[in-house]
């Protein structure tokens, strides 16, 4: 190969990884963009539908807040009519959070591939447009994961702020204090729409009005990926997400949830001896 086919092969490479999602899992990005972005999980697994937020779904309409929601195949299945009002959205990227909410670490490589490809399918056929990321249940992540989101053309995307929302166990209060002191710009705030996280709506206008006392405009995750200065911050690895990090961190920002019941094959459950810790749960089972 001449030289000169050889610089054009290179600069070729170069815009081709430009597009290429990054090979690594996100929880948030540097930037000096004062943005945040709101994510809001729809976790169902195959045994267990969970519920439709309304209220939260309204607070966010009637702000016209710009939102990423990470719905699992089986939620999208048996919500059809919150899904359609959902589609009917201009504020809503949408994201995938795999077919059963199984934690994709512990899954065969076709299986793994299986649970994002088809909830692509599943979401593109009902909501009408693709999915932009991929979110793991329970934060359950390792470098084949990333590998099979990587291999849809999509970035796995975890959070850098736990609201503490799922389960009910953290105050609307508390919510509030922990989104407001912990936000910065670039951050990823997980939140949950799925009914199990009874003080989200509560928690929701102080924390909006907060943020935007505090300078943040709001963004969708693919918008703050896409930010011109944006450098993707790296997730800590986690092979079996926050049930596995309770005992070892419980004071973590991104851990520290209540034991799951969706147990990977032979761990023991294992209730928690005390009160959910500073951080919050991070997912209610099923997460
Ligand atoms: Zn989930």
């Amino acid at each position: 190969m001449s030289f000169f086919l050889w610089v054009l092969a290179l600069l070729l490479q170069g815009d081709k990884e430009k597009d290429l999602p990054p090979a690594i899992a996100i929880s948030g990005v540097a930037t000096q963009e004062p943005v945040v972005a709101l994510t809001f999980d729809a976790c169902a697994t195959t045994k267990q539908a969970n519920g439709f937020d309304r209220k939260v779904f309204e607070i966010l309409e009637h702000e016209h807040i710009p939102v990423t929601i990470y719905f699992t195949g089986t939620w999208a299945e048996k919500h059809p009519s919150a899904i359609r009002e959902i589609a009917s959205t201009d504020w809503v990227e949408v994201g995938n959070h795999s077919y059963s909410h199984s934690r994709l670490t512990l899954l065969r490589p076709d299986r793994l591939r299986a649970q994002i490809h088809y909830t692509n399918r599943i979401l593109e056929r009902t909501l009408g447009r693709a999915p932009l990321s991929v979110r793991p249940p329970a934060g359950a992540w390792n470098q084949d994961v990333v590998r099979a989101a990587n291999s849809e053309g999509m970035p796995l995307v975890l959070w850098s702020v736990v609201s503490g929302d799922a389960g009910g166990h953290v105050p609307a209060e508390r919510i509030d204090r922990v989104v407001l002191e912990q936000a910065k710009p670039g951050s990823i705030i997980i939140f949950h729409i799925n009914g199990r996280a009874p003080f989200t709506k509560k928690a929701l206008p102080d924390i909006i009005a907060g943020l935007r006392a505090k300078g943040f405009r709001f963004v969708t995750v693919s918008q703050l990926l896409h930010l011109p200065d944006a450098v993707p911050i790296k997730a800590k690895p986690s092979r079996l997400g926050y049930a596995k990090l309770k005992s070892r961190q419980p004071k973590g920002a991104d851990d520290g949830a209540p034991a799951p019941v969706e147990r990977p094959p032979g761990e023991m459950p294992s209730p928690p001896t005390s009160p959910a810790p500073a951080g919050g749960p991070i997912e209610n089972s099923p997460g």
